[in-house]
């Protein structure tokens, strides 16, 4: 079996604990890539602040430089509410040679109860939890944890930040960093 790891988010903007968490975990876990997929319509919580289509650039952008880092457009692509068990089922049986690894932060690790389908979820993939300060990391779920250094940073900081016009300058890559700056994104308008 091909082992494959899965960050979905709302990469709104995707910054580098985005980045490093993927890459440890494909590291830890002997993972052949790692696949970013926007989500089109987050289920638990407030819409984007930017389309979908810009959270793709700002994705490949932010992935571009790794050979094992990929992106997936299958929720953009499919419009309405992104739920993780609809993508992971259609992910499984395109790809029936292929184990995924789900990496969510513990945040999400506290979520998961509320998840759509969870149970059924469950059996499609394996849960790859990190750490996140804020976040007790607690669940009766069988998940994998995987020791990440802890990255003090969120999209919301980032948001905040560039309506402040405040520096983000490595807090996401410089290529995210430049198209932020080339769009206005987040800034007060
Ligand atoms: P926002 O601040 O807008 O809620 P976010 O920073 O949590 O966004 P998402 O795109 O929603 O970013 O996150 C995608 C996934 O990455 C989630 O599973 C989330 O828990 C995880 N994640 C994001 N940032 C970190 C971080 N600094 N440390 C650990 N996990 C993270």
């Amino acid at each position: 079996m091909k082992r494959i790891g899965i960050l979905g988010g709302t990469f709104d903007p995707p910054h580098i604990g985005h980045l490093i968490i993927a890459e440890e975990v494909r590291e830890t876990l002997n993972l052949e890539e790692v696949w970013f997929i926007p989500s089109y319509e987050p289920p638990h919580k407030q819409k984007a602040h930017v389309n979908s289509e810009t959270r793709v650039e700002m994705v490949e952008r932010a992935i571009s430089g790794n050979p094992h880092f990929r992106i997936s457009t299958i929720e953009v692509n499919r419009l309405g509410k992104s739920y993780t068990f609809d993508t992971m089922k259609a992910l499984t049986d395109e790809n029936p040679d292929v184990q995924f690894y789900f990496i969510i932060g513990a945040d999400m690790v506290e979520y998961l109860p509320y998840w759509n389908h969870i149970d059924d979820l469950l059996n499609l993939v394996m849960f790859v939890g990190v750490k996140r300060r804020g976040y007790a990391f607690k669940t009766d779920y069988p998940i994998l944890e995987v020791d990440v250094p802890l990255i003090e940073l969120s999209s919301t900081d980032i948001r905040q930040r560039a309506l402040k016009n405040k520096s983000i300058k490595y807090m996401v890559n410089s290529g995210v960093e430049a198209y932020l700056k080339e769009k206005h994104l987040y800034e007060d308008r």
